[in-house]
């Protein structure tokens, strides 16, 4: 519909500035004005249904219109940037469109703040939880952080264990801005967490129970050795296994939660490195060296990183 459709005296009120045309709905009926002076159109019943602060606010008198032209409808400034709210209602708003910039972590944090402590959208905490789980892969320690302050101890754990990859014991790792609200009790626990771990990583390789992981062949052609395809060859094994292992614990001890991605690039080139350098198998024949090299992989993927897993998981509080 054009301009020049509209009554000759139709009051001239300016656009309200809005971030989407959603937030310019002529049937609203209360608009939420940000920080920055952005205003956000919306219907009552919806926030209504989602906090019951909200509810509560919309049951208090409303001001009368003072023009009989003009809707007077109700405002409620808000503390935060148009870019948290817009980035808030994309997150349950009906009709609301992707934002669009990506949410960052800190502002995810502002977001939350605000749904869950301060307007009480207790519906809302799985989608809350699942934009903070989007983060642990690249920022695990502000995750554990944001999940402690609202008392997520599943996703706490979650990221916990996402901490095992980052080396929080050397003098280089800062905290981030996210622990402000932590005690330090909290600190200590992730610490002591991390520690254990490493001593159970130390404590796995130390152990005997392996079951080599031989495929059978009965004769190496290059050298003769004779390979039964039970555990055993004429050579044996376990003294360099268990030497390869204990190499592997010193490696990620700062970093116990890397020692289980035996799939990673990064740790089948240890392993290739430590088996050609430092802790290679008994014997010099290539074809010999090759069977103990994929027998090494293999007992490596399939018993390791699950015993390993089980111990983590016991230290978990
Ligand atoms: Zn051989």
């Amino acid at each position: 519909m054009s301009d020049s459709s509209e009554a000759p005296n139709a009051p001239q009120a300016a656009p309200p500035r809005t971030t989407s045309e959603i937030f310019n709905d002529p049937s609203a009926d209360v608009i939420l004005i940000s920080s920055d002076q952005v205003e956000f159109h919306l219907h009552r019943v919806v926030l209504g249904l989602v906090s019951p602060i909200f509810r509560t606010m919309f049951t208090l008198p409303q001001p009368q219109a003072p023009d009989a032209h003009v809707k007077a409808l109700p405002k409620v400034r808000m503390s935060e940037s148009s870019a948290v709210l817009e980035h808030m209602l994309a997150l349950w708003y009906p009709g609301v469109p992707p934002p669009t910039t990506t949410m960052t972590l800190a502002e995810l944090e502002v977001v939350l703040e605000l749904v869950i402590l301060k307007y009480d959208m207790q519906s809302l905490i799985t989608i809350a939880q699942g934009q903070l789980r989007n983060f642990l892969a690249s920022d695990a320690l502000a995750v554990f952080a944001v999940a402690m302050r609202h008392s997520w101890q599943d996703l706490a754990k979650e990221a916990a264990k996402e901490c095992l990859k980052l080396p929080l014991r050397t003098s280089t790792y800062a905290l981030p801005a996210s622990w402000k609200h932590l005690s330090p009790h909290s600190l200590h626990r992730l610490l002591q967490y991390h520690i254990g771990c490493h001593e159970a990583l130390t404590a796995l390789a130390k152990t005997s129970a392996w079951d080599y992981d031989y495929v059978g062949w009965p004769q190496c052609p290059n050298c003769s050795v004779k390979w039964t395809g039970s555990g055993t060859t004429t050579l044996g094994t376990k003294s360099f296994f268990k030497s390869l292992l204990s190499k592997l614990a010193q490696e990620y001890q700062y970093t116990p939660g890397r020692a289980v991605e035996v799939g990673s690039l990064s740790f089948q080139e240890l392993v290739l490195r430590l088996f050609n350098t430092e802790c290679g198998p008994p014997t010099t024949c290539y074809q010999c060296r090759y069977r103990y090299y994929q027998a090494t992989i293999s007992t490596l993927q399939h018993q390791w990183p699950q015993r390993l897993i089980d111990e983590f998981e016991t230290l978990m509080v």
